[in-house]
């Protein structure tokens, strides 16, 4: 038996990172009988951004067998997403949506729910190694190499059969090898925070996230979390942030206070941390896999947070790549089999296209125009739904299997270009 407890003990996969890709991954991995384990810099719980789910999450943490883990914290609810535009609302209930699925999921505190999956998976014997940080990765059909930076300073070598990327904005193998690439959507920034006081009405509102467009061209998230904090951030380009003065949290408060909805709810609120920021988030990568090596999760691409599509992109892709993995490594017919640019790249992009689409018809304002809009059929809203609650690979919906076009003549429906004719 191997000592998995020693960093430098060959084992089947290396991961690197034990956010909610890595230990889904690993989760997967050994459930089919590999050894595996992770590698993360930090020590957890850690903080990290990306609170609100989509249901399609729950699919991959039932697979992984995470959901009893998660469920035991108590999380709050999420089963809809309330868009605000001045006096107009758009409530989009998961309930709705035409995929069979989900129709719920969770808004969480991230610290404690990475920990949480990460300490669900050591238990059942993946051990994690952190404050260990991945430096340098030799990679071949062969084997990988990975230099590891321990927390006393030393750099040891391990050793694995195959290594999955799950690094996040840390971007491990994107950067060793050279991989990023520029993202096709312009720079936005994000300014957030965590504060208590959120003058949410329970039940009506702690059930959502909400999304307000701010009337200067930014928009708002208000994630209210069971434990009375609720997260709260503006996202716009950097120069929407350059016209308020003062410090981060005055900004962030001047933003909150032009924002009607906002401002009713979150007015005497108290900041719990620091108002952070974080820009240039939006990450491209040339390819998903090469010899010995998958990324998955946020290490791949990350578009935009205005959808909540992070965790659910980082899941999918984690239930995607653990399946080729254990097939490549089981040998034989079965590894000759694993064709990774058609069964993982052209899969995971697929669903990444088409929350582009939504992302980027959502800042040229034709989502906007469709979601405030009395005009669309019902059947359209729940073709919406489906792609709201994350059911981006579900072909017979419209929206998903000609994204592009569809939200286009939407758009032009809604605003009277384009005769409504019968739903698709
Ligand atoms: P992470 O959770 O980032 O985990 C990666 C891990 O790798 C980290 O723990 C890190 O310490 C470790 N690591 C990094 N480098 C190394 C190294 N060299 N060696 C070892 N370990 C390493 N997503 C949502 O689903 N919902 C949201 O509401 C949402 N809001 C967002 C808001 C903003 C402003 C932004 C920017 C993003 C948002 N996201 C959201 C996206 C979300 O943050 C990510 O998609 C998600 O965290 C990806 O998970 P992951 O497991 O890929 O990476």
């Amino acid at each position: 038996m191997r000592d998995l407890t020693d960093p430098t003990a060959a084992t089947d996969v290396t991961v690197i990172g034990a956010g909610p890709a890595g230990t889904a991954t690993a989760a997967l991995l050994h459930k089919a009988g590999l050894s595996v384990r992770i590698v993360e810099r930090e020590r957890f719980p850690r903080f990290v951004i990306g609170e609100s789910l989509l249901p399609h999450c729950m699919d991959v943490l039932d697979e992984a067998d995470l959901l009893d883990a998660v469920k035991a914290r108590n999380y709050q609810v999420k089963n809809g997403a309330l868009f605000l535009r001045g006096n107009a609302r758009c409530d989009f209930s998961f309930a709705e949506q035409v995929t069979p699925g989900w129709a719920w999921t969770w808004q969480v505190p991230r610290a404690d729910f990475d920990k949480t999956l990460a300490d669900a998976v050591e238990a059942r014997g993946v051990p994690i190694h952190y404050e260990h940080t991945i430096l340098s990765a030799q990679l071949g059909d062969h084997g990988a190499a990975l230099g590891v930076r321990t927390p006393a300073g030393a750099t040891v070598e391990i050793r694995s059969r195959f290594v999955v990327d799950a690094s996040g904005y840390g971007r491990v193998l994107p950067r060793l090898l050279k991989l990023d690439r520029p993202s096709p959507l312009p720079e936005r920034m994000a300014l957030f925070t965590h504060v208590s006081g959120d003058r949410r009405a329970e039940h009506a509102e702690s059930n959502r996230i909400w999304i307000c467009v701010h009337p200067g061209g930014a928009w708002l998230w208000i994630i209210p979390f069971s434990n009375g904090i609720t997260s709260v951030g503006a996202v716009a380009s950097p120069a929407f942030f350059d016209g308020y003065a003062g410090s981060l949290e005055s900004k962030l408060r001047a933003i909150i206070a032009g924002e009607p909805s906002a401002a009713a709810r979150l007015e005497h609120t108290k900041f719990e941390m620091p108002a952070t920021v974080l820009r240039g988030y939006s990450a491209s990568v040339e390819r998903l896999h090469g010899p010995g090596y998958v990324l998955v999760g946020n290490a791949t691409e990350f578009l935009d947070p205005v959808f909540s599509s992070g965790v659910t992109l980082a899941l999918e892709s984690a239930s995607r790549a653990a399946g080729l993995v254990i097939r490549e490594l089981a040998g034989g017919a079965a590894a000759t089999a694993v064709d990774w640019t058609r069964e993982y790249d052209d899969h995971m992009r697929a669903g990444v296209d088409v929350f582009h689409t939504f992302v980027t018809r959502w800042y040229d304002g034709t989502l906007p125009d469709i979601f405030f809009s009395a005009a669309h059929h019902p059947r359209t809203r729940a073709q919406i739904c489906s792609v709201l609650a994350g059911y981006v690979w579900d072909r017979k919906n419209p929206l998903v299997a000609h994204h592009a076009r569809r939200v286009d003549q939407l758009g032009k429906i809604v605003r009277g270009e384009l005769p409504a004719g019968p739903p698709a």
